[in-house]
């Protein structure tokens, strides 16, 4: 396993079901962050900067090209850290990137009222409801990274949107603190 590379900042990775509220989460944690950290909307980005194979019009999503996402995205891993990452496919990133992966979950009933009111075709709905139910996300996060730096975290309202984001703030002081020279690690 490849050692973790310094950074100044924490790569922070915020995952989970579509609909879970990733985007949600990582744009109140960017507002609140005690340090500047970019929140990258992944999906967003393969969007604008075409780092894809193309639109899946059955699934009605852009096939993503992983390689070209990774591509993209080291340069400003490397350059310090201090990114968000928001997306699904969370085991797409070097785990040494990483420092903290938090897995959003949701009851998939709620789950099914947003993506239906977000559109997506039936289809969607129900292959992201069952991924949803069968954990999908978390075990992939699981078979990427070590236990230790997964956090898995309820989001099924305001006020647990607003604790699961002081508790992400609250773990950014501790890991600025663990990395002052006389912390001891
Ligand atoms: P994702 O980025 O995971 O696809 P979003 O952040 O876009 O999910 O959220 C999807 C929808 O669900 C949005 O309308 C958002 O306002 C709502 N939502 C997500 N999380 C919560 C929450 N904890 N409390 C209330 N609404 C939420």
């Amino acid at each position: 396993m490849q050692e973790n590379a310094p950074r100044s900042l924490p790569v922070i990775v915020i995952t989970g079901t579509p609909g879970t509220g990733k985007t949600t989460h990582a744009q109140l944690l960017a507002a609140q962050s005690p340090v500047p950290l970019q929140h990258i909307n992944v999906s967003e980005l393969i969007k604008e900067k075409m780092l894809h194979d193309g639109f899946d019009e059955e699934w009605q999503s852009y096939i993503a090209d992983e390689d070209k996402v990774i591509d993209e995205l080291e340069p400003l891993v490397s350059a310090g850290g201090g990114l968000i990452l928001d997306w699904h496919m969370c085991d797409a990133f070097p785990e040494r990137w990483i420092d903290l992966v938090v897995v959003l979950q949701c009851n998939h009933t709620r789950l099914w009222d947003r993506l239906e009111a977000r559109g997506y075709p039936l289809k969607k709905i129900q292959e992201n409801n069952e991924a949803e139910i069968m954990n999908v996300v978390l075990e992939e996060a699981r078979e990427a990274y070590a236990e230790d730096i997964i956090v898995t975290l309820n989001s099924e309202d305001a006020t647990e949107l607003e604790s699961n984001v002081s508790r992400i703030v609250q773990w950014i002081e501790e890991w600025l603190k663990n990395q002052e020279p006389d912390s001891g690690s």
